[in-house]
C-alpha cells in the first residue's frame, strides 16, 4: 500500500494538542494507525508537546516538567482515539471502535444513486460518516462550507484533483468543489469528516440534508 495522500502539519499538531473536534480525531487516528509518515511526526509531535503546554496556560517555569506531562495525562482521551496499527484488509482499530465491528457491522442508510452512508457517534463540533459509493458511480457535485476531510478505507476514488486510494486523504475547504467518483474496480468505502454543512448544488440533495445530517 502506498499513501500519497496525508494529513497537514495542522492537522496533527492539532490531534497531539487534543484540539480537535472528535470526527477530525478519528480521521487523523485512522490514518495514522495506517501511515509510517505521518505516525512519526505526530510522536515528534507529542514529544514536543510546547505548544500544548502553552495553550493550557501551564508554566514551565512555576510547574515544572513533572506538573506539565501530568496536565497532559490529564487532557480528555475518550473523544481522542488511540491510532493503533490495523488488521491489513480491516477497518482501522479505531473505527472499529465506533462501529462495533468491522466493515460488516456497518448500518448504512441509502442516501441515492446506490450511495449509502452511516453517521458516527461523534461531538457536535463536526460530524463523521461513512460513504459507500459503489464502483464506477459519483458522489452528488457539492462544495463546502467549512473543512471536509475524506479519507479511503476500501476501493479507491477520482475527483478534480486527483485520485485517492487506501489510506489516502482528501482535505477539502471552501475553495473545492468536487464530484468524487469510485473506481470501477471495487466500491468505495470512505470515512469522511466536516466541520460544516456540506453545500450541495442540485435541489434534490439539499432537501435531503437536514434529515442526512451532512
Ligand atoms: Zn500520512
Amino acid at each position: 500500500m502506498t499513501i500519497k495522500h496525508h494529513l497537514t502539519e495542522n492537522l496533527l499538531m492539532g490531534y497531539a494538542a487534543g484540539t480537535l473536534p472528535e470526527a477530525f480525531n478519528l480521521v487523523v487516528a485512522s490514518h495514522v494507525s495506517m501511515c509510517d509518515t505521518c505516525r512519526a511526526a505526530l510522536e515528534s509531535y507529542e514529544a514536543l508537546g510546547g505548544a500544548v503546554l502553552e495553550s493550557r496556560g501551564v508554566d514551565l517555569a512555576d510547574d515544572g516538567l513533572a506538573a506539565c506531562l501530568a496536565r497532559l495525562d490529564d487532557a480528555p482521551v475518550a473523544d481522542r482515539p488511540a491510532p493503533v496499527r490495523p488488521v491489513p484488509g480491516a477497518l482501522p482499530a479505531p473505527l472499529r471502535d465506533y462501529i462495533g465491528g468491522d466493515i460488516d457491522a456497518i448500518r448504512w442508510r441509502p442516501v441515492g444513486g446506490g450511495v449509502k452512508q452511516a453517521i458516527l457517534p461523534t461531538s457536535d463540533a463536526a460530524s463523521a460518516r461513512l460513504l459507500f459509493i459503489p464502483a464506477g458511480a459519483a458522489v452528488p457535485d457539492h462544495g463546502h462550507r467549512g473543512m471536509e476531510l475524506t479519507m479511503v478505507l476500501q476501493g479507491a476514488f477520482a475527483d478534480e484533483t486527483d485520485h485517492f486510494g487506501r489510506g489516502d486523504v482528501e482535505i477539502a475547504d471552501e475553495e473545492l468543489e468536487h464530484t468524487p467518483v469510485a473506481d470501477i474496480g471495487a466500491d468505495c468505502i470512505c470515512l469522511a469528516a466536516t466541520d460544516a454543512p456540506l453545500r450541495f448544488r442540485s435541489l434534490i440533495p439539499r432537501l435531503l440534508q437536514p434529515f442526512l445530517k451532512i
